[in-house]
């Protein structure tokens, strides 16, 4: 791939202060070969250089939570609660084709790049994703889904996720990786949850679980009642029965929490699980539209960060959000916790490769990590350029580079 230099009248590289009038020079290897002010970045003649003029130049943003494979669905009515919710995705679900998935997967891929972010952690369950990652040379955790909430389902959950991991481990190639997620307590059993995190740890799989999202989940775990605790009952699967003090305590009694684990959501979390949370070591995938819009509350995200958890942003599937859009996820979070734009800007870019445990590799503008950038109008209201590129919308995207490829390019303004 030839090497390519971008200067901007601003760049961010997030790992340390806003460069006015900065430039990147990306590597044929697709890495930052320099980052700095623009005349201290070499202009090799054989390099393709550009210029944009009034743009800001970030590192691409990094989307925690995403369920690609659900691209172009839509569910009009509001729910009536979250357990009926959950039961209509099934349900539509069965209405789409293997073919269909694919082709909605790519949609979602190219949108995510549209809307600046350059890293998804997805979870899915029909293997499309991450075969379309794979095809587009992406990069980011394709996690298989496994599903059952019945003991008693557990060996024939355990057979259709080794033949899913065995299809889509051919797809884990580049910068695409595979991991587990045995998705939600009030889907998955404890025997069913220990065996994939046994097998995460065997073979160093990242997992991500759906965790503490709905206070309908506390109530089946802690007090066997709810919404999905009568679903259960007419499909006649037996309740857990362990009474935990909360879904977080439930799941490490398991043995799920980990450096490894990805935890999304959290919204039903008190302090101590928090703390619990700090001591295993978890990453956050914390996605405050998806949570205000099914009205599970909001998650902790100050004490988060005070526990020092590492914290990425995620939008959530399109059935829970309209648009994926980090930027205003990263606004949201700002305004749920009070911290800085600086700070905000830092969940979705450098936060996020954290909690994916990628952050050697993308997040911040630095020698020797990927070349994945987006270029974005500022808002031209006023403040820091960290506050002008938080206000940014997904429509101020001008370009997303993924290790130096151009992936996106917004159609030019007619005037
Ligand atoms: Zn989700």
């Amino acid at each position: 791939m030839p090497a390519r230099r971008l200067a901007a009248r601003w760049v961010l590289p997030i790992a340390g202060p806003p460069i006015e009038g900065g430039a990147v020079l990306l590597g044929p290897d697709g890495r930052v070969q320099v980052v700095g002010p623009d005349a201290a970045v070499p202009r090799p003649p054989e390099v393709s250089g550009e210029e944009f003029a009034g743009g800001m130049l970030l590192p691409g943003l990094v989307n925690t939570h995403t369920h690609l494979e659900l691209t172009g669905f839509d569910l009009a009515a509001p729910e009536p609660d979250f357990a009926s919710w959950i039961g209509r995705v099934r349900e539509i679900k069965e209405s789409r084709s293997a073919e269909e998935f694919l082709a909605a997967a790519r949609v979602g891929l190219s949108d995510c790049y549209a809307a600046g972010v350059t890293t998804v952690a997805d979870t899915g369950d029909t293997g499309s994703v991450i075969q379309a990652m794979a095809e587009a040379g992406a990069s980011g955790i394709a996690y298989q889904e496994v599903f059952g909430p019945g003991p008693g389902q557990m060996a024939e959950s355990l057979a259709g996720l080794r033949g899913r991991m065995e299809t889509s481990g051919r797809f884990a190639v580049g910068r695409v990786r595979l991991g587990l997620s045995p998705h939600a307590p009030y889907s998955v059993s404890g025997p069913l949850y220990a065996a994939v995190a046994a097998w995460a740890a065997r073979d160093e799989l990242p997992l991500a679980v759906h965790l503490a999202e709905s206070r309908a989940e506390s109530e089946l775990l802690q007090r066997g009642t709810g919404p999905f605790a009568e679903a259960w009952r007419r499909r006649a699967i037996p309740l857990p029965g362990e009474q935990p003090h909360s879904p977080v305590e439930w799941l490490d009694r398991h043995g799920v929490l980990g450096e490894r684990t990805l935890c999304i959501h959290l919204v039903q979390t008190g302090p101590g699980d928090v703390e619990r949370l700090a001591r295993r070591g978890c990453a956050v995938a914390h996605c405050p539209l998806s949570n205000a819009a099914h009205g599970h509350g909001a998650a902790p995200l100050a004490r988060f960060l005070s526990h020092r958890l590492r914290v990425g942003l995620g939008t959530d599937s399109v059935l829970s959000v309209t648009r994926l859009d980090l930027l205003a996820e990263a606004r949201a979070a700002r305004a749920l916790s009070g911290i800085d734009a600086e700070s905000a800007l830092e969940l979705c870019t450098l936060g996020g490769a954290g909690a994916l445990g990628l952050d050697r590799e993308i997040g911040s503008l630095e020698v020797g990590k990927w070349g994945d950038c987006v270029v974005l109008r500022p808002a031209s209201t006023g403040g820091s350029p960290a506050e002008r590129a938080l206000q940014a919308g997904r429509d101020d995207v001008i370009a997303t580079f993924v290790g130096g490829r151009e992936v996106y390019r917004a159609e030019p303004v007619r005037s």
